[in-house]
């Protein structure tokens, strides 16, 4: 890669770590005042990339001195039993976050077992009272991955107001809170998906685009307005020059003569993500402090 290059490569991994820095020492300055946030990863199954993913994100937990709490369960867990787990996690004062890593198994309603988490400790941002927080643009818990887009976008581009963002997917994980934040941020948002007419033109409007679709190298070159900002969360496993390896949605090599910044796929998204939900975790901690002071200050009028 060459100098120029390497200058628009928006690097995930380095900004990750600095990340984790920021919460090491917060999480430090807790412990030395006697405190230290927790956060309970529960797992159902036995998914091999589940796995994977919960073993990173409890490690992680462990390097920056949040206490990791895991609860592994068989895939015949009934949802009674998850649901009795998760309600004595909501009550543990350890706990501060707790994440249940999806997929569950087909016979567990997701949507219900994720309405189970307290919405303070509700640190992937799911519930709908934090769907609807972020909405109406309250502080609430935010999925990692956007939150994490969102921390790149500031660094690379600095002010975000005014600019026009164009975000490709809307899953509720991604696509969805991913236009919130922006919109948040005073951009201009559009949202695409399958079934929007020209891609290619929406996209070509785009000051920032956000990929969150799973389809190898979908967006080309010509699908982007030169000077473009580009985050690209798609992460695809594709067999190319008889060797397994991992692309994103944006065909990078195409697409890096032409943008301002992008993320590599891997390097660029993907250490956000468990980066943020170590922040989340904190946030989480903070959440639940303020709503125990304001628990115990009394009510300055009779109410
Ligand atoms: P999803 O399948 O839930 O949603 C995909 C979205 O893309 C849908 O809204 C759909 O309308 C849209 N879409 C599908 N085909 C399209 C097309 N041809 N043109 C335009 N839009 C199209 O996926 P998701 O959970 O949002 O994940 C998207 C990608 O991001 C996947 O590759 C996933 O692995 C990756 N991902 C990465 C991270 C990370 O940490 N880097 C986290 C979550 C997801």
């Amino acid at each position: 890669m060459n100098a120029l290059s390497s200058v628009k490569l928006i690097d995930g991994k380095a900004c990750a770590a600095r990340v984790l820095v920021e919460v090491r020492e917060q999480v430090h300055a807790l412990r030395e005042h006697g405190t230290q946030p927790g956060l309970a990863v529960v797992l159902v199954g036995t998914d091999a990339a589940s796995q994977v993913y919960v073993r990173n994100k409890v490690l992680r937990a462990n390097e920056v001195g949040i206490r990791s709490l895991e609860h592994r369960l068989p895939a015949a867990t009934r949802q009674t039993e998850l649901l009795s787990l998760i309600a004595r996690l909501n009550e543990d004062p350890q706990v501060h976050g707790i994440l249940v890593q999806l997929p569950l198994p087909a016979h567990i309603d997701e949507h219900r077992v994720l309405q189970a988490v307290s919405p303070l400790k509700d640190v992937d941002g799911f519930h709908s009272e934090n769907v609807g927080g972020l909405a109406q643009g309250r502080e609430v818990l935010t999925p990692c991955t956007p939150s994490g887009c969102m921390r790149l976008l500031r660094e690379a581009c600095g002010e975000l107001r005014g600019k026009h963002a164009v975000v490709v997917g809307r899953s509720n994980i991604v696509g969805k809170p991913m236009a919130a934040l922006l919109l948040q941020a005073d951009c201009t948002v559009t949202t695409v998906h399958s079934r929007s007419r020209d891609l290619p033109a929406l996209c070509r409007q785009a000051d920032i685009l956000v990929a969150a679709v799973g389809k190898p190298r979908l967006i080309g070159a010509d699908w982007l307005k030169p000077g473009a900002v580009v985050i690209d969360v798609g992460i695809n496993r594709i067999d190319e020059d008889g060797r397994s390896r991992l692309v994103g949605d944006v065909d990078f090599a195409a697409a890096l003569p032409q943008v301002a910044g992008i993320t590599p796929v891997p390097g660029g998204v993907g250490p956000m993500t468990i980066a943020y939900l170590m922040k989340n975790t904190l946030l989480a901690f903070a959440l639940q402090q303020q709503a125990t002071r304001q628990e115990r200050t009394p009510c300055p009028s009779p109410c």
